[in-house]
């Protein structure tokens, strides 16, 4: 008999929903990997096959080592899909599953095809089975036929003679035909049965082949398909290349890091890499954040590998996303460029995994599983003896600490710029000062002075206003003071309501000083400005100059193609300032931007999360390779009220070892990554008391599993209200685990877990390996 391992695809909050069962015979097509239907309780259910044996009928004991009463197994009923994934895919389901204590049916559903699979509804009290929303598309082609020589139609047939007129061209859609000439279908049949016209039916790649936007696209391809040259390698370059080489050859789940300077030609070694997969059969995963996946990024791939390269990203609709998907699937794109979710493309034969600004928080899911692609990706192609290639300017501490401590981790440096243009100055401005000294504006004398310059140059500037995280801190305007936890070292969150600063982190609580407790300064107030205020005092700044403003946040690109249209506007402008929050620190790459200024460096710095130093040395390296990347050289400013902290200094110094010889001791001392392991544990729900109830009985539970199972070196914080405690009318509390680095976080928690029963009104997760505190 054959037996099934499968995954029900069933809205649970219970982490295992594996179940056996009977493969009949005559389902011949039943893969792992494929959706089934099967019985479920007095219901039907989808589930996802993710194991098959054979098990002898004849041998009870068989099933007894299987824990399976052959009486009682039931069988499968329907094959409802082709294979999804394969039994390597089902493991990383399973493996993310364990390592993010997350359902295993959220797992598998990563690996299917966007909005390609059949589902169960609800009806009254039944449930049906509904048929996948999204599959293939076929157009129907019409062109002339063998008969269409000397072919005259009758003066009144009109339809007959428009059709054979409009074909003369070249062939069309029968949808483009009908579009203009109504309904055709009798007269197309009496000219296809006369040989006239053949009629074919053709796969439509949606986004690419529509009818609409053909014209147009046909334009972009046939720029974006122009083979691009290649230039030779620089000397950096090419060890990189030989290092990716050798790992391609052992092909045993190596890492390589790509640690170059912006500028340093990173892209064109992914480039090469690829090159070298294809030409050894295998294909090649690219991620790149999700903001930088612009058009200019995709034709740098398209430019060099045409039409065999895949595109995947939130911004396309589900029907485009599923065609690409099945592009790479059939085998007929060896390359996919993508957001964190290409990961899962059921690409055959995975030679290569490319992550671009691998340092980045997006590559960290934040639902449910709350994976981290860039972990995932080296279990990944470990389990399948492929490559991973990290790429940035500014790595993740733990990927520089993994490249130290692993065999098969390597590290290879682009110290310098492709062109070999020096990379930019960068000054920093003292905001406290220019604050002691009168100005109260957002824009110090010296960037309004530089930004007078630029524009009456003619040229263009970037100004970054850093908005990350709503968390609120007090800030003293005179000398910079933020009020910290005297335990944590991370800065204390104020809460307007009765006007307390607190630390989400162990719960500490103190009053809001009346003045500056360093100082005695009274300009102690809360710190961030939004982006339109920016706008409007630097239109002011820049009254009279001609000079034209863009900005660039979440609500001026809430619209699709917004992103493009907005840079396309910067480009084509003469003198001109981008404003912009993150989002413009990727990926700009304008010859005549000369000035980049980073506002406030700070709100980040001081965030209340261990990773803000990190972060605030990564903006300001990654801004500033946004200067002088052509003749002209770059200048950078970074606005701060922290000016000797040690992050801002060593990033206007481009001097990492200087800012990691200051932060690693930092997090040894505090027991933060990579040094340890975290596990956030969160409890939300509407009744605040519930939460509470629920996430101090929860540590209880953490706290006696931690002292049973691991060893003394692990600490639990217990249950405290987050940071955001009320977000969206529900309270939110956290329990904070923390292991030394390399132990099995998830393995020790996960049976708590298992055994966990659903509550309807209060919820639990778990985020391990955190990536915002
Ligand atoms: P990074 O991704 O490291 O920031 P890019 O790949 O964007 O750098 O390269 C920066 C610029 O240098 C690009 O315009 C690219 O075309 C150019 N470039 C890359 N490699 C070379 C090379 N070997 N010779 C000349 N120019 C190069
Ligand atoms: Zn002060
Ligand atoms: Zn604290």
């Amino acid at each position: 008999m054959k037996l099934a391992q499968i995954i029900l695809d069933i809205p649970t909050q219970s982490l295992d929903s594996a179940y056996t069962y009977a493969v009949p015979d005559e389902l011949v097509d039943a893969e792992v990997g494929c959706a089934v239907l099967v019985p479920f309780g007095n219901r039907q259910a989808i589930g996802y096959i993710v194991g098959l044996e054979e098990v002898d009928e004849a041998d009870p004991s068989a099933f007894a080592a299987l824990g399976l009463d052959p009486d009682r197994i039931r069988a499968v009923q329907r094959v409802l899909s082709r294979s999804y994934f394969d039994e390597l895919g089902a493991a990383c389901a399973q493996h993310m599953s364990e390592e993010y204590i997350a359902p295993l049916c959220s797992c598998v559903r990563l690996f299917t095809p966007p909005g390609g699979v059949p589902r169960m509804v609800r009806s009254g009290k039944y449930w049906r089975l509904e048929e996948p929303q999204i599959g293939p598309v076929d157009d129907r082609w019409v062109r002339l036929g063998p008969a269409a020589e000397g072919f005259e139609p009758k003066r009144t047939a009109v339809k007959q003679k428009a059709i054979v007129d409009a074909l003369a061209s070249g062939e069309l859609r029968v949808a483009e035909l009908s579009m203009e000439l109504g309904s055709i279908s009798s007269v197309l049949k009496t000219l296809s049965d006369k040989g006239v016209i053949e009629i074919e039916s053709r796969r439509r790649l949606r986004g690419v082949d529509d009818g609409a936007a053909r014209a147009t696209r046909q334009g972009d391809r046939s720029t974006a398909f122009v083979p691009s040259a290649k230039p030779e390698l620089t000397k950096g370059q090419a060890e990189a290349l030989d290092v990716i080489s050798a790992a391609q050859k052992r092909a045993a789940g190596d890492v390589v890091l790509v640690d170059g300077v912006t500028g340093s030609g990173k892209t064109e070694v992914y480039l090469r890499a690829i090159e070298e997969t294809l030409g050894e059969g295998g294909g090649a995963i690219v991620l790149v954040p999700e903001i930088s996946l612009t058009p200019q990024t995709v034709a740098r791939f398209r430019g060099r590998f045409g039409d065999t390269v895949a595109v995947m990203h939130s911004r396309m609709s589900q029907g485009e996303r599923y065609d690409q998907w099945d592009l790479i699937r059939s085998g007929a794109a060896r390359v996919v460029v993508g957001a964190r979710s290409a990961l899962f493309t059921p690409m055959p034969a995975l030679g290569l995994v490319i992550i671009d600004e691998e340092h980045e928080g997006s590559y960290k899911q934040d639902s449910s599983p709350r994976y981290m692609a860039r972990d995932v990706a080296a279990w990944m192609v470990r389990e399948r003896g492929a490559t991973l290639v990290l790429g940035s300017a500014t790595p993740a501490i733990e990927t520089l600490y993994n490249c130290e401590k692993r065999d098969n981790w390597h590290r290879v440096v682009l110290a310098e710029r492709a062109n070999g243009k020096p990379m930019p100055k960068v000054e920093v401005v003292d905001m406290a000062r220019e604050f002691g000294s009168g100005h109260r504006s957002m824009f110090s004398r010296k960037l309004t002075c530089a930004l007078l310059e630029t524009i009456e140059a003619g040229q263009k500037a970037v100004l970054l206003l850093n908005q990350r995280g709503f968390a609120s801190f007090l800030l003293c305007r005179e000398c910079g003071f933020v009020p910290e936890c005297p335990s944590c070292s991370t800065s204390l969150t104020y809460h307007e309501k009765g006007s307390v600063l607190v630390c989400h982190h162990c719960g500490h609580k103190e009053p809001v000083p009346p003045v500056c407790p360093e100082c005695g300064s009274p300009y102690l107030k809360k710190f961030g400005a939004g982006t339109q205020r920016v706008e409007a005092e630097l239109v002011s700044v820049l009254e009279g100059t001609g000079a034209h403003v863009v900005r660039m946040d979440a609500d001026t690109t809430s619209t699709k193609g917004a992103h493009q249209r907005l840079l396309e506007e910067f480009a084509s402008s003469g003198a001109a300032v981008l404003l912009g929050t993150q989002m413009i620190a990727k990926g700009l790459d304008f010859d005549d931007v000369t000035l980049v200024g980073v506002i406030n460096a700070d709100t980040m710095l001081k965030l209340p999360d261990f990773r803000s130093a990190e972060r605030t040395f990564a903006l300001i390296e990654q801004v500033a390779g946004r200067a002088g990347r052509a003749e002209l050289p770059g200048r950078v400013m970074v606005q701060t009220y922290w000016a000797d902290s040690c992050a801002i200094q060593a990033a206007a110094t481009y001097d990492r070892a200087l800012f990691l010889k200051d932060e690693l001791p930092k997090r040894k001392l505090l027991r933060y990554p990579p040094y340890v392991r975290m596990a956030n544990v969160l409890v939300w729900g509407k009744d605040e008391r519930e939460v509470e109830r629920t996430a101090r009985e929860l540590s209880v539970d953490i706290e006696r599993t931690v002292s049973e199972q691991a060893g003394g070196s692990w600490t639990v914080l217990s249950a405290n209200p987050c940071t955001l405690s009320r977000l969206r009318g529900t309270y939110r509390w956290h329990i904070v685990v923390k292991a030394p680095a390399g132990e099995n976080v998830s393995g020790v928690l996960l049976p708590l877990f298992r055994k966990r029963k659903a509550s309807k009104t209060v919820n639990v997760a778990i985020d391990v390996d955190p990536h915002d505190m």
